[in-house]
């Protein structure tokens, strides 16, 4: 079988695939207040995005993430998950998301073969959850997380972005709730992707490593070598069952182990989050309407494109003009 391998010698074996640019909420490092959307035309059709994924699991990837904006505002989002979940070969199938839809979609997902979720929480106060999405509210949430577990899902990791003046006094709390509650939990160090209006990166940048020392004034926390494909750095508490996670963009280089590439909603394969080299898979999906071999034929041509390493900082520079939600978080 052919596979996907760069010219650092690197296998992607793990496609995150945006399936619309939309969202409930307008978080504050994520999105300006005042978002304009793509139109219609522009965006994949669910029957492209299948395409997408089964292309990909037929060259070797074994893990999938379906992300956003966020993925359940999209109309008949089952009906894709369902799709992928059929996919021989896929061996995990996951899903990022805000949480508000989960009280709605836990169950169908579950059903439908999706076996993990990443939930958003970056708060448990709800006026600041309230600040920090501008429009979300922290019930609903808390409702899907609680949803989600009914729904029997095989691991369920929540990921909290700590902002400095923010919500890093919240860090052990979060911890307590995921203890609580039995899941995971990652810290993710905001990245600098598109001009956020409403407060400076440089000021509120908290790293991975300030988040762990406050967590380790409570809980011994033990590294493991645990991965879940992903960029997480894990470690385990002695009298717990949740794991703690670090995604570190900034602080700590994970470019050299990288087996991601990224689809936007337009179809564009990014294959770095940090930088804009793309390839243009929509424009093969409507020149050659079904035809599985071109699609394929573009994905292993676009491989010698994945730069070695991204160069984010934290000074609050914008490098990437790409918003989150248009990237795929
Ligand atoms: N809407 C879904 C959600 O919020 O989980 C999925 C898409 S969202 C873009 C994916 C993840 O990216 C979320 O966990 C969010 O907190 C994170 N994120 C968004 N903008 C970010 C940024 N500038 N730096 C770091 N993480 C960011
Ligand atoms: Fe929406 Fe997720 Fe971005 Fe928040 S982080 S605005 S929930 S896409």
């Amino acid at each position: 079988m052919t596979t996907l391998i760069d010219n650092f010698d690197r296998q992607v074996r793990y496609v995150r695939i945006s399936v619309t640019d939309r969202c409930d909420f307008r978080c504050v490092y994520c999105m300006s207040e005042d978002m304009t959307f793509l139109p219609r035309a522009q965006i994949l059709t669910l029957e492209e995005l299948s395409m997408v994924a089964r292309a990909f699991v037929e060259l070797g990837v074994e893990k999938i993430r379906l992300t956003g904006g966020e993925p359940l505002v999209r109309r008949d989002i089952d009906q894709l998950v369902s799709d992928i979940g059929e996919l021989p070969g896929l061996k995990d199938f996951t899903m990022t998301t805000n949480g508000a839809g989960l009280g709605k979609y836990a169950e169908s997902l579950r059903q439908a073969g999706m076996q993990r979720l990443n939930i958003s929480l970056d708060s448990l106060d709800p006026e600041r959850f309230h600040r920090l999405t501008r429009t979300g509210q922290l019930g609903k949430v808390i409702d899907g997380i609680r949803a989600a577990k009914d729904a029997g899902f095989e691991r369920i990791k929540l990921n909290a972005v700590i902002l400095k003046g923010r919500n890093d006094d919240e860090v052990l709390d979060l911890v307590e709730f995921a203890r609580q509650e039995g899941v995971d939990i990652s810290f993710i160090e905001e990245m600098p992707l598109g001009d956020v209006s409403d407060h400076s990166r440089a000021e509120t940048f908290c790293s991975s490593d300030e988040v762990q020392s406050m967590i380790e004034e409570r809980h011994s926390l033990v590294p493991t070598t645990e991965t879940t494909l992903g960029p997480s750095r894990y470690f385990r508490m002695t009298d717990s069952e949740t794991r703690v996670g670090f995604i570190s963009p900034h602080s700590h280089n994970f470019c050299s182990t990288c087996n991601r590439v990224r689809v936007t909603v337009e179809g564009r394969l990014l294959l770095c989050l940090g930088n804009e080299h793309s390839v243009d898979l929509r424009e093969v999906l409507r020149r050659y309407p079904g035809d599985m071999d071109a699609l394929k034929t573009r994905i292993i041509e676009a491989m010698p494109l994945k730069p070695e390493r991204h160069h984010f900082t934290t000074d609050g520079d914008v490098q990437v003009v790409r918003f989150m939600n248009m990237t795929g978080g």
